[in-house]
């Protein structure tokens, strides 16, 4: 089998070009709000990556940083205020990783309209319940458009999802759904994972656990989706192990320059508010 590679990273540039010659000095009307608590290294390379892909295309941006120790109404008044001052095309993001308590209140408080990432309470009871959000979560809304642009067909499939965190595995079986696939979501408690996995038609990991996925969990044709991001003392790698596994795949996203890219493109898309689909070939 000759796999087709999902490049995420060749896949971004080409869709990156398109927005820029779209958007033009229009961009510059749009605004990202990056809030940060506290100082965790990871955090700041994702930081990074978005400022960068902002000045990529032109939109302005803030970066916040809150003290970890800041009062709760305080933060509740800093959101308000952001909203109040930022009200015309501007998007507001709390990265993760964040204190709990702070990452609910933001959730809580923000405007569904200024919830670029999805993942405040408007933007999620509105994708659970059939509504139209106004924003898809970054991740998984990058996943779909990674698939549908390499002609992988999703209705109908059997998606089986490893993980069901708020950010990648539950919106995306949401929105897989959406895209009439039958969706099997697994998780630490689930029992004989493998016998499930085995019967995917797309396998899509997040884990967060190194090269976790090998050629004992797959079946032959299967397309894989590897959305984790281990740092190792060998580097940067996945959740599944790409060398025992890509001789049956259909498809396979590399790690890195797999699914990372596409959730930045697809948080720069939301940002400028285009549709989900607006970017397919
Ligand atoms: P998380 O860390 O919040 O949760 C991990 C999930 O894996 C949980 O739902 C848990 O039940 C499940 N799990 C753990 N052990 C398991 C096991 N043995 N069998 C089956 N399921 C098991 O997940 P997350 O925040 O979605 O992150 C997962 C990975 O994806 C991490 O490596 C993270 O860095 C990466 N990530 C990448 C991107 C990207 O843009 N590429 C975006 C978000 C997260």
């Amino acid at each position: 089998m000759n796999p087709i590679l999902l490049d995420g990273k060749k896949l971004s540039e080409k869709l990156f070009t398109r927005l820029k010659d779209n958007f033009g000095e229009k961009s510059k009307e749009y605004k990202l709000i990056i809030l940060t608590v506290g100082d965790d290294p990871a955090s700041k390379v994702y930081v990074k990556n978005k400022i960068r892909a902002c000045n990529m295309i032109g939109i302005q941006h803030e970066h916040i940083i809150v003290d970890e120790n800041i009062e709760q109404q305080n933060f509740i008044d800093l959101l308000i205020k952001l909203m109040e001052d930022n009200p015309k095309n501007t998007g507001i993001i709390l990265q993760l990783p964040a204190p709990p308590i702070l990452a609910e209140i933001f959730d809580k408080v923000i405007d569904g309209k200024f919830g670029v990432d999805g993942f405040d309470f408007t933007n999620k009871s509105l994708l659970y319940t059939d509504g139209e959000p106004f924003y898809y979560p970054a991740t998984p809304k990058g996943i779909i458009l990674l698939l549908k642009n390499h002609n992988i067909e999703i209705e109908g499939k059997h998606v089986v999802i490893i993980g069901r965190s708020d950010i990648v595995g539950k919106p995306l079986a949401n929105i897989m759904l959406r895209e009439n696939a039958t969706v099997t979501v697994c998780h630490s408690k689930t029992q004989n994972l493998n016998d499930i996995t085995r019967t995917a038609d797309i396998l899509i990991a997040a884990v967060g656990k190194p090269k976790f996925i090998n050629e004992t969990y797959i079946k032959d044709g299967v397309t894989i989706i590897d959305v984790g991001i281990n740092r190792t003392e060998n580097g940067l790698c996945g959740d599944v192990d790409f060398d025992r596994v890509v001789s049956k795949c259909h498809a396979i996203t590399p790690v890195p320059g797999g699914v990372g890219p596409m959730t930045v493109y697809s948080l720069i898309e939301n940002i400028l508010s285009t549709s989900i689909y607006n970017n397919l070939e």
